[in-house]
């Protein structure tokens, strides 16, 4: 059950480099942010947003796709669709909020941000 679970508390995602980029850019104008939702779409693109510590988004959403110039076809008509995330992890900025929090953000954040 933890396994499969994206957002579970048991298993840490690592953000890919390029990921990481995109992370730190976002995060250096979201001086609220705590960490930074990364949805990964089943056609390659990415969904992220920084996070406050109430979970509420701390910047705009930002969609990309690795080496491409825009988002690709699919993502432009449904904007990233809920159904098509492939897997969905909040990077924490360090240090990491407590347990509590975490969990808080994490069902707030992934219930309003991958709709
Ligand atoms: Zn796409």
């Amino acid at each position: 059950m933890d396994q499969e679970n994206n957002i579970g508390q048991k298993t840490t995602w690592t953000p890919e480099k390029s990921e990481l980029a995109m992370i730190e850019g976002i995060l250096e104008g979201s001086p609220d942010g705590i960490g930074v939702a990364v949805i990964r779409l089943d056609c390659g693109c990415h969904k992220m947003a920084a996070i406050d510590k109430n979970g509420e988004p701390a910047s705009k959403v930002i969609m990309y796709r690795d080496r491409a110039e825009s988002i690709c076809d699919k993502c432009k008509e449904d904007d990233g669709s809920f159904m098509r995330v492939t897997t969905q992890f909040i990077y924490w900025v360090s240090p990491e909020p407590d347990a509590g929090t975490k969990e808080m953000v994490q069902e707030k954040v992934l219930g309003i941000k991958t709709h």
